[in-house]
């Protein structure tokens, strides 16, 4: 008999269960931890000064603008401006300037707002 020998092995005791084997490899993500889909921004169209056809994108015809000049903030701006160092006069000025207004493009059918060009 060998005194070393610490004697039969014991058994596990009841109830007592190995860890799962590690499984390798990719595992599919837990639910509600996917990534959002790509938000997809919609490139504004670049607008000229003049007319421009397009398929609207609010009632997908082919349309050519309808360009309408409006004054922009710039505008108002410059006129307030001119009233402060006493051109007050020459307030009205940049309304009349076509580089102080915006062009702004308008969908003849839906008259939705397409964009603007800016001087
Ligand atoms: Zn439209």
């Amino acid at each position: 008999m060998d005194p070393k020998y610490p004697g039969p092995q014991q058994p596990p005791p009841p109830g007592f269960a190995p860890p799962p084997p590690y499984t390798a490899g990719p595992s599919p993500p837990p639910p509600g931890m996917q990534q959002p889909p790509a938000v997809v921004f919609v490139q504004p169209a670049v607008f000229g000064p003049d007319t421009q056809r397009l398929s609207c994108p609010s009632c997908q015809a082919n349309i050519s603008t309808r360009v309408e000049t409006e004054p922009s903030s710039k505008t108002h701006l410059f006129a307030l401006l001119l009233c402060i160092i006493g051109c007050w006069p020459c307030a009205p000025c940049p309304y009349c300037m076509d580089s102080c207004l915006v062009k702004k493009h308008y969908c003849p059918a839906c008259s939705a707002y397409l964009g603007q060009y800016e001087n």
